[in-house]
């Protein structure tokens, strides 16, 4: 998607500090960090939101979800917690239009999230 910031990333027309990748997962530091560890994980098949998903992006979305952990384990922040959130929309605060899974810890999480 040529407007899409998150498919520039994965382009590397825009710069990130990329923490993962594979053929289909992108993980990269958010670029304002609301957590000692704020990371993004992105399918690389432009999806707008979890609206947009169809059955056959179960198994992708479902790679996005695991790599989040992995990674949380590699920070060693997975026996204390950590926060996955997707966010959907304009009332959830959705501000790129490419699904991205937050993965936020290295602090308390506070409930609920507001
Ligand atoms: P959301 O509000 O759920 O759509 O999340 C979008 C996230 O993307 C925000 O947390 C932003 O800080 C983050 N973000 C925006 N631009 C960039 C960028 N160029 N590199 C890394 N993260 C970004
Ligand atoms: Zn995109």
């Amino acid at each position: 998607m040529a407007d899409c910031l998150f498919c520039k990333i994965i382009e590397r027309k825009i710069p990130a500090d990329i923490v993962f990748e594979d053929q289909r997962v992108l993980a990269f530091t958010d670029i304002s960090p609301q957590a000692p560890t704020h990371i993004l994980v992105i399918p690389k098949r432009h999806i707008e939101s979890l609206n947009a998903m169809g059955t056959e992006d179960d198994q992708l979305i479902g790679e996005v979800v695991r790599r989040a952990a992995l990674i949380a384990k590699e920070r060693g922040i997975s026996e204390g917690g950590y926060r996955t959130v997707f966010n959907t929309n304009r009332e959830a605060g959705q501000t790129v239009f490419h699904i991205h899974l937050h993965l936020l810890g290295g602090r308390p999480m506070h409930w609920p999230p507001g």
